[in-house]
Protein backbone atom coordinates (compact mmCIF):
# COMPACT_ATOMS: atom_id res chain seq x y z
CA UNK A 1 0.00 0.00 0.00
CA UNK A 2 2.80 2.42 0.92
CA UNK A 3 6.75 2.07 -0.35
CA UNK A 4 9.53 1.72 1.31
CA UNK A 5 10.30 5.39 1.45
CA UNK A 6 7.80 5.67 4.03
CA UNK A 7 8.99 3.23 6.36
CA UNK A 8 12.10 5.29 7.13
CA UNK A 9 10.52 9.06 7.50
CA UNK A 10 9.49 9.57 11.21
CA UNK A 11 5.67 7.91 11.37
CA UNK A 12 3.48 8.61 14.33
CA UNK A 13 5.26 10.83 16.38
CA UNK A 14 4.49 13.34 19.42
CA UNK A 15 3.31 16.46 18.90
CA UNK A 16 6.54 17.90 20.36
CA UNK A 17 8.84 15.44 18.16
CA UNK A 18 6.40 17.21 15.04
CA UNK A 19 6.95 20.56 16.06
CA UNK A 20 10.69 20.31 16.76
CA UNK A 21 11.24 19.12 13.01
CA UNK A 22 9.11 21.55 11.36
CA UNK A 23 11.39 24.35 13.10
CA UNK A 24 14.63 22.84 11.61
CA UNK A 25 12.92 24.52 8.37
CA UNK A 26 11.90 27.67 9.90
CA UNK A 27 10.53 29.85 7.33
CA UNK A 28 12.28 34.18 7.11
CA UNK A 29 10.16 37.21 5.71
CA UNK A 30 11.73 40.48 4.64
CA UNK A 31 10.57 43.95 6.58
CA UNK A 32 8.59 46.55 5.39
CA UNK A 33 7.82 49.97 5.95
CA UNK A 34 3.52 50.35 6.01
CA UNK A 35 1.44 52.93 7.12
CA UNK A 36 -0.33 52.59 9.93
CA UNK A 37 -4.07 52.39 8.87
CA UNK A 38 -2.99 49.39 7.41
CA UNK A 39 -1.39 47.65 9.96
CA UNK A 40 -4.10 46.20 11.93
CA UNK A 41 -3.41 42.29 11.99
CA UNK A 42 0.33 42.32 10.90
CA UNK A 43 3.22 40.99 12.72
CA UNK A 44 5.50 44.02 14.24
CA UNK A 45 9.17 43.28 12.08
CA UNK A 46 10.96 45.00 15.21
CA UNK A 47 11.41 46.44 18.40
CA UNK A 48 9.24 50.22 18.68
CA UNK A 49 10.76 52.67 21.10
CA UNK A 50 8.72 55.46 21.99
CA UNK A 51 9.48 58.57 19.70
CA UNK A 52 8.04 60.72 22.78
CA UNK A 53 7.10 60.71 26.19
CA UNK A 54 2.97 59.76 26.71
CA UNK A 55 1.67 61.95 27.95
CA UNK A 56 4.13 64.65 26.69
CA UNK A 57 3.73 66.91 29.77
CA UNK A 58 1.77 66.97 32.70
CA UNK A 59 -1.85 67.01 31.96
CA UNK A 60 -5.21 66.96 33.86
CA UNK A 61 -7.53 63.61 34.07
CA UNK A 62 -10.59 65.40 34.95
CA UNK A 63 -12.84 68.34 33.56
CA UNK A 64 -12.56 70.71 36.88
CA UNK A 65 -10.01 73.42 37.94
CA UNK A 66 -6.31 73.08 38.72
CA UNK A 67 -5.42 74.35 42.27
CA UNK A 68 -2.86 74.13 45.22
CA UNK A 69 -2.84 71.71 47.19
CA UNK A 70 -2.06 72.84 49.98
CA UNK A 71 -4.40 75.71 49.47
CA UNK A 72 -7.65 73.23 49.44
CA UNK A 73 -7.05 70.80 52.17
CA UNK A 74 -10.20 71.42 53.77
CA UNK A 75 -13.59 72.35 52.19
CA UNK A 76 -15.36 74.33 51.65
CA UNK A 77 -12.58 76.95 50.13
CA UNK A 78 -13.29 79.67 47.71
CA UNK A 79 -10.90 80.59 45.32
CA UNK A 80 -10.74 83.05 42.46
CA UNK A 81 -10.76 81.49 39.15
CA UNK A 82 -7.62 83.16 37.12
CA UNK A 83 -7.74 81.64 33.46
CA UNK A 84 -9.05 78.91 31.66
CA UNK A 85 -6.65 76.15 30.29
CA UNK A 86 -8.02 73.66 27.32
CA UNK A 87 -6.28 71.22 25.40
CA UNK A 88 -4.42 71.93 22.80
CA UNK A 89 -4.10 75.65 24.45
CA UNK A 90 -0.85 77.26 24.14
CA UNK A 91 -0.49 78.24 28.23
CA UNK A 92 3.11 78.50 29.15
CA UNK A 93 2.05 81.61 31.03
CA UNK A 94 -0.86 80.16 32.73
CA UNK A 95 0.00 80.19 36.84
CA UNK A 96 -1.38 80.05 39.74
CA UNK A 97 -0.91 81.42 42.99
CA UNK A 98 -1.66 80.92 46.80
CA UNK A 99 -5.85 81.50 46.45
CA UNK A 100 -6.33 81.16 42.96
CA UNK A 101 -7.61 78.41 40.63
CA UNK A 102 -7.68 77.88 36.89
CA UNK A 103 -10.57 76.50 34.91
CA UNK A 104 -9.37 73.22 33.33
CA UNK A 105 -10.42 70.82 30.52
CA UNK A 106 -9.61 67.06 30.53
CA UNK A 107 -5.84 66.61 28.74
CA UNK A 108 -5.17 70.37 28.94
CA UNK A 109 -1.53 71.54 30.68
CA UNK A 110 -1.31 71.52 34.43
CA UNK A 111 -0.77 75.85 35.06
CA UNK A 112 2.57 76.58 36.90
CA UNK A 113 2.13 76.09 40.67
CA UNK A 114 -0.75 73.98 40.30
CA UNK A 115 -0.79 70.26 41.96
CA UNK A 116 -3.98 69.06 42.21
CA UNK A 117 -7.26 68.97 40.62
CA UNK A 118 -10.95 69.50 42.08
CA UNK A 119 -13.59 67.86 39.35
CA UNK A 120 -16.37 70.07 38.67
CA UNK A 121 -18.45 67.78 40.11
CA UNK A 122 -17.01 68.82 43.12
CA UNK A 123 -17.57 72.75 42.46
CA UNK A 124 -19.81 75.78 42.77
CA UNK A 125 -19.13 78.32 40.54
CA UNK A 126 -19.85 81.79 41.35
CA UNK A 127 -18.69 84.53 38.37
CA UNK A 128 -14.98 84.56 38.93
CA UNK A 129 -14.46 82.92 42.02
CA UNK A 130 -15.23 79.07 42.73
CA UNK A 131 -16.02 76.91 46.26
CA UNK A 132 -14.37 73.61 46.10
CA UNK A 133 -16.78 71.48 48.11
CA UNK A 134 -14.85 68.74 49.22
CA UNK A 135 -11.50 68.27 49.75
CA UNK A 136 -8.54 68.69 47.06
CA UNK A 137 -6.44 65.32 47.29
CA UNK A 138 -3.14 64.92 44.42
CA UNK A 139 -4.73 63.16 42.17
CA UNK A 140 -6.22 63.76 39.09
CA UNK A 141 -3.27 64.90 37.27
CA UNK A 142 -1.40 62.57 34.40
CA UNK A 143 2.15 62.73 34.83
CA UNK A 144 4.19 63.15 31.82
CA UNK A 145 5.39 60.38 30.39
CA UNK A 146 4.28 58.09 33.05
CA UNK A 147 1.99 55.68 30.35
CA UNK A 148 5.77 55.27 28.67
CA UNK A 149 9.13 57.41 28.61
CA UNK A 150 10.72 58.50 25.11
CA UNK A 151 13.09 55.47 24.19
CA UNK A 152 11.46 52.81 26.09
CA UNK A 153 10.39 50.13 23.81
CA UNK A 154 6.42 49.82 23.53
CA UNK A 155 5.71 47.07 21.27
CA UNK A 156 8.08 44.34 20.70
CA UNK A 157 9.25 42.76 16.77
CA UNK A 158 7.02 39.68 17.08
CA UNK A 159 3.83 41.77 18.50
CA UNK A 160 0.78 40.92 16.38
CA UNK A 161 -0.94 44.64 15.71
CA UNK A 162 -4.40 44.21 17.46
CA UNK A 163 -6.32 47.35 17.10
CA UNK A 164 -5.21 48.14 20.75
CA UNK A 165 -1.59 48.17 19.66
CA UNK A 166 -2.37 50.17 16.60
CA UNK A 167 -3.53 52.68 19.32
CA UNK A 168 -0.21 52.42 21.00
CA UNK A 169 2.06 53.12 17.80
CA UNK A 170 -0.35 55.89 17.11
CA UNK A 171 0.50 57.26 20.25
CA UNK A 172 4.34 56.41 20.65
CA UNK A 173 4.26 58.74 17.36
CA UNK A 174 4.36 56.20 14.64
CA UNK A 175 3.25 56.64 10.96
CA UNK A 176 4.38 54.09 9.52
CA UNK A 177 5.70 51.14 10.94
CA UNK A 178 8.43 48.22 9.93
CA UNK A 179 6.71 45.18 9.19
CA UNK A 180 7.06 42.20 8.45
CA UNK A 181 6.06 40.94 5.02
CA UNK A 182 2.82 38.59 5.27
CA UNK A 183 3.70 34.95 3.76
CA UNK A 184 2.45 33.87 0.96
CA UNK A 185 0.50 30.45 2.01
CA UNK A 186 -1.21 28.01 -0.49
CA UNK A 187 -4.45 25.97 0.35
CA UNK A 188 -5.38 22.93 -2.17
CA UNK A 189 -8.36 20.95 -1.26
CA UNK A 190 -8.40 17.57 -2.77
CA UNK A 191 -11.41 14.97 -3.29
CA UNK A 192 -13.24 13.78 -6.28
CA UNK A 193 -16.42 14.55 -3.68
CA UNK A 194 -16.13 18.53 -3.23
CA UNK A 195 -18.12 20.77 -4.84
CA UNK A 196 -17.65 24.66 -4.47
CA UNK A 197 -20.31 26.11 -2.02
CA UNK A 198 -23.35 27.71 -4.16
CA UNK A 199 -23.34 24.89 -6.77
CA UNK A 200 -25.91 22.03 -7.53
CA UNK A 201 -24.87 19.05 -5.45
CA UNK A 202 -25.22 15.35 -7.17
CA UNK A 203 -25.25 12.48 -5.31
CA UNK A 204 -22.10 11.98 -3.64
CA UNK A 205 -20.96 15.38 -3.23
CA UNK A 206 -20.42 17.77 -0.81
CA UNK A 207 -19.22 21.27 -0.34
CA UNK A 208 -15.48 21.93 0.00
CA UNK A 209 -15.42 23.59 3.16
CA UNK A 210 -11.67 23.16 4.88
CA UNK A 211 -10.21 25.66 2.16
CA UNK A 212 -12.54 28.39 3.37
CA UNK A 213 -11.65 27.69 7.23
CA UNK A 214 -8.03 27.59 6.63
CA UNK A 215 -7.63 30.85 4.95
CA UNK A 216 -9.72 32.88 7.92
CA UNK A 217 -6.38 30.66 10.05
CA UNK A 218 -3.84 31.87 7.91
CA UNK A 219 -5.59 35.50 7.38
CA UNK A 220 -5.51 35.45 11.64
CA UNK A 221 -2.25 34.87 11.79
CA UNK A 222 -1.16 38.03 9.88
CA UNK A 223 -0.47 35.57 6.59
CA UNK A 224 -2.27 35.75 2.71
CA UNK A 225 -3.82 32.81 2.00
CA UNK A 226 -3.79 31.89 -1.89
CA UNK A 227 -7.06 29.60 -2.62
CA UNK A 228 -6.61 27.56 -5.33
CA UNK A 229 -9.69 25.32 -6.80
CA UNK A 230 -10.14 21.95 -5.52
CA UNK A 231 -8.17 18.91 -7.25
CA UNK A 232 -9.90 16.12 -8.10
CA UNK A 233 -8.21 12.38 -7.07
CA UNK A 234 -5.13 12.57 -9.82
CA UNK A 235 -1.83 12.32 -9.01
CA UNK A 236 -1.13 14.20 -12.97
CA UNK A 237 -3.43 16.90 -11.32
CA UNK A 238 -2.14 17.69 -8.00
CA UNK A 239 1.74 17.50 -9.65
CA UNK A 240 0.66 20.39 -11.54
CA UNK A 241 -1.68 22.32 -8.15
CA UNK A 242 1.92 21.33 -6.06
CA UNK A 243 4.49 22.93 -8.38
CA UNK A 244 2.11 26.28 -8.97
CA UNK A 245 1.70 26.54 -5.14
CA UNK A 246 5.28 25.58 -4.71
CA UNK A 247 6.53 28.08 -7.03
CA UNK A 248 3.86 30.95 -6.05
CA UNK A 249 4.35 30.50 -2.30
CA UNK A 250 6.41 30.51 0.85
CA UNK A 251 4.13 27.37 1.92
CA UNK A 252 1.73 25.58 1.18
CA UNK A 253 -1.56 23.57 2.93
CA UNK A 254 -2.98 20.50 0.97
CA UNK A 255 -6.60 19.29 2.56
CA UNK A 256 -7.63 15.42 2.16
CA UNK A 257 -5.61 12.37 1.11
CA UNK A 258 -3.11 11.74 3.21
CA UNK A 259 -4.56 8.40 4.94
CA UNK A 260 -3.34 5.17 4.34
CA UNK A 261 -5.78 4.56 1.83
CA UNK A 262 -5.47 3.91 -2.13
CA UNK A 263 -7.23 7.47 -2.33
CA UNK A 264 -4.99 8.83 -1.13
CA UNK A 265 -2.70 10.31 -3.83
CA UNK A 266 -1.30 13.72 -1.11
CA UNK A 267 0.37 11.26 0.90
CA UNK A 268 1.10 8.94 -2.28
CA UNK A 269 2.34 11.93 -4.69
CA UNK A 270 4.70 13.06 -1.62
CA UNK A 271 5.82 9.62 -1.46
CA UNK A 272 7.09 8.95 -4.31
CA UNK A 273 7.95 12.22 -5.62
CA UNK A 274 8.26 14.40 -2.70
CA UNK A 275 10.35 15.52 0.26
CA UNK A 276 8.71 14.06 3.31
CA UNK A 277 10.13 15.04 6.83
CA UNK A 278 7.19 13.07 8.95
CA UNK A 279 3.87 11.28 8.57
CA UNK A 280 1.29 11.13 11.50
CA UNK A 281 1.18 12.37 14.70
CA UNK A 282 -0.41 11.51 18.01
CA UNK A 283 -3.35 13.88 18.10
CA UNK A 284 -6.95 13.17 18.00
CA UNK A 285 -8.75 14.11 15.83
CA UNK A 286 -6.10 14.70 12.97
CA UNK A 287 -3.47 11.88 13.73
CA UNK A 288 -2.76 11.38 9.42
CA UNK A 289 -0.86 14.89 8.86
CA UNK A 290 2.38 14.41 7.13
CA UNK A 291 5.11 17.91 6.42
CA UNK A 292 7.40 18.01 3.92
CA UNK A 293 8.38 19.77 1.01
CA UNK A 294 7.86 20.21 -2.81
CA UNK A 295 10.24 21.30 -5.33
CA UNK A 296 11.95 22.96 -2.20
CA UNK A 297 9.04 24.54 -0.65
CA UNK A 298 7.58 23.34 2.69
CA UNK A 299 3.96 21.76 2.96
CA UNK A 300 1.20 20.46 5.42
CA UNK A 301 -0.73 17.34 4.00
CA UNK A 302 -3.70 18.23 6.51
CA UNK A 303 -6.33 15.58 6.88
CA UNK A 304 -9.31 16.38 4.69
CA UNK A 305 -12.29 15.64 7.84
CA UNK A 306 -13.25 19.46 8.62
CA UNK A 307 -12.66 19.42 11.80
CA UNK A 308 -8.82 17.57 11.66
CA UNK A 309 -8.03 20.04 9.36
CA UNK A 310 -8.69 23.10 11.53
CA UNK A 311 -7.04 21.21 14.73
CA UNK A 312 -4.07 20.09 12.80
CA UNK A 313 -3.88 23.64 11.53
CA UNK A 314 -3.91 25.09 15.18
CA UNK A 315 -1.28 22.04 16.55
CA UNK A 316 0.80 22.18 13.95
CA UNK A 317 0.74 24.93 11.60
CA UNK A 318 0.38 27.92 13.96
CA UNK A 319 3.50 26.79 16.26
CA UNK A 320 5.45 26.70 12.53
CA UNK A 321 4.63 30.28 11.85
CA UNK A 322 4.82 31.19 15.61
CA UNK A 323 8.46 30.14 16.06
CA UNK A 324 9.75 30.90 12.52
CA UNK A 325 8.73 34.09 12.74
CA UNK A 326 8.99 34.46 16.92
CA UNK A 327 5.84 35.94 16.98
CA UNK A 328 3.03 35.94 19.53
CA UNK A 329 -0.90 35.59 18.24
CA UNK A 330 -4.28 36.32 19.43
CA UNK A 331 -5.52 32.69 18.55
CA UNK A 332 -3.43 30.71 20.55
CA UNK A 333 -4.09 31.47 24.38
CA UNK A 334 -4.89 28.33 26.64
CA UNK A 335 -6.95 28.85 29.88
CA UNK A 336 -7.51 26.01 32.79
CA UNK A 337 -11.36 25.04 32.79
CA UNK A 338 -13.03 22.45 35.19
CA UNK A 339 -14.76 19.57 33.17
CA UNK A 340 -18.15 19.63 33.42
CA UNK A 341 -18.71 16.15 31.89
CA UNK A 342 -16.78 13.66 30.69
CA UNK A 343 -14.89 13.80 27.58
CA UNK A 344 -13.43 10.68 26.00
CA UNK A 345 -9.28 10.61 26.27
CA UNK A 346 -6.89 7.97 24.92
CA UNK A 347 -3.97 6.48 25.81
CA UNK A 348 -0.88 7.69 23.31
CA UNK A 349 -2.76 10.87 22.16
CA UNK A 350 -2.96 14.38 22.51
CA UNK A 351 -6.68 15.11 22.62
CA UNK A 352 -8.75 17.93 21.58
CA UNK A 353 -12.38 17.71 21.92
CA UNK A 354 -14.20 20.67 21.57
CA UNK A 355 -16.03 22.35 24.56
CA UNK A 356 -18.40 25.04 25.20
CA UNK A 357 -16.61 27.33 28.33
CA UNK A 358 -18.79 28.56 31.28
CA UNK A 359 -17.30 31.52 32.91
CA UNK A 360 -18.13 31.00 37.03
CA UNK A 361 -16.81 32.41 39.62
CA UNK A 362 -14.67 29.33 40.16
CA UNK A 363 -13.20 29.74 36.42
CA UNK A 364 -13.96 28.55 33.65
CA UNK A 365 -16.42 25.20 33.27
CA UNK A 366 -15.91 22.99 30.27
CA UNK A 367 -18.58 21.18 28.92
CA UNK A 368 -18.64 18.83 25.55
CA UNK A 369 -22.47 19.46 24.23
CA UNK A 370 -22.02 17.95 20.36
CA UNK A 371 -21.34 14.35 19.22
CA UNK A 372 -17.34 15.10 18.37
CA UNK A 373 -17.26 13.31 14.89
CA UNK A 374 -14.26 14.73 12.98
CA UNK A 375 -16.72 15.48 10.20
CA UNK A 376 -18.76 17.59 12.06
CA UNK A 377 -17.62 20.79 11.66
CA UNK A 378 -21.24 22.25 13.46
CA UNK A 379 -19.42 21.00 16.71
CA UNK A 380 -16.33 22.93 15.84
CA UNK A 381 -18.02 26.28 14.84
CA UNK A 382 -20.24 25.85 18.31
CA UNK A 383 -16.97 25.22 20.41
CA UNK A 384 -15.28 27.60 22.24
CA UNK A 385 -12.00 25.98 22.66
CA UNK A 386 -9.83 22.30 22.35
CA UNK A 387 -9.59 19.92 24.93
CA UNK A 388 -5.54 19.53 25.63
CA UNK A 389 -6.12 16.43 27.25
CA UNK A 390 -2.83 14.79 27.55
CA UNK A 391 -2.12 10.73 26.95
CA UNK A 392 -3.49 9.11 30.09
CA UNK A 393 -5.12 12.28 31.51
CA UNK A 394 -8.41 10.86 32.64
CA UNK A 395 -11.19 13.27 30.93
CA UNK A 396 -13.31 12.75 34.01
CA UNK A 397 -15.71 15.51 34.93
CA UNK A 398 -14.36 17.26 37.79
CA UNK A 399 -10.96 17.25 36.68
CA UNK A 400 -9.02 20.96 35.83
CA UNK A 401 -7.57 20.54 32.08
CA UNK A 402 -5.91 23.21 29.40
CA UNK A 403 -8.45 24.56 26.72
CA UNK A 404 -6.76 26.21 24.09
CA UNK A 405 -9.50 28.83 22.82
CA UNK A 406 -11.06 29.03 19.20
P1 LIG B 1 -9.77 12.26 3.05
O1 LIG B 1 -8.77 12.63 4.06
O2 LIG B 1 -9.47 12.76 1.69
O3 LIG B 1 -10.03 10.77 3.08
O4 LIG B 1 -11.13 12.94 3.50
C1 LIG B 1 -11.73 12.61 4.72
C2 LIG B 1 -13.11 13.15 4.76
O5 LIG B 1 -13.07 14.57 4.72
C3 LIG B 1 -14.00 12.72 3.63
O6 LIG B 1 -15.29 12.50 4.15
C4 LIG B 1 -14.00 13.92 2.71
O7 LIG B 1 -15.16 13.99 1.94
C5 LIG B 1 -13.89 15.08 3.66
N1 LIG B 1 -13.22 16.20 3.04
C6 LIG B 1 -12.02 16.15 2.41
N2 LIG B 1 -11.69 17.36 1.96
C7 LIG B 1 -12.67 18.20 2.31
C8 LIG B 1 -12.88 19.60 2.10
N3 LIG B 1 -12.00 20.36 1.46
N4 LIG B 1 -14.02 20.14 2.60
C9 LIG B 1 -14.91 19.37 3.26
N5 LIG B 1 -14.75 18.06 3.49
C10 LIG B 1 -13.66 17.46 3.01
MG1 LIG C 1 -10.14 12.42 -0.15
Amino acid sequence: MWGPKMSEIPNYISLEEAITITQKYALKTEIESTPLDQAHGRILGSDLPSKVNDPPFDNSAMDGFAVRFKDTETAPTTLRVVATSQAAASNDSVSISTGEAVRIMTGAPIPKGADAIIPIEACVVEGDSVTLTQPSKPHFIRRCGENIKQGIIGLEQGSYLSPQSISMCATMGYDRLPLMKKLKIGIISTGDELKSPGEPLSFGEIYESNSYGLSGLVEALGHTPIRYPAVIDSLSELRTQFNEAASECDLFLTSGGVSMGEWDFVRKLMEEEGDIAFWRVRIRPGSPPLFGHWNGTPMFGLPGNPVSSHVVFRMLVTPYLRDSLQTSFPIDRIVHAKLLTDVRSTKDCLTLRRVSLHSTQEGFLAEQPKHQGSGNIDSLSSADGLTLLQPGQSGKTGEWIEVLLL
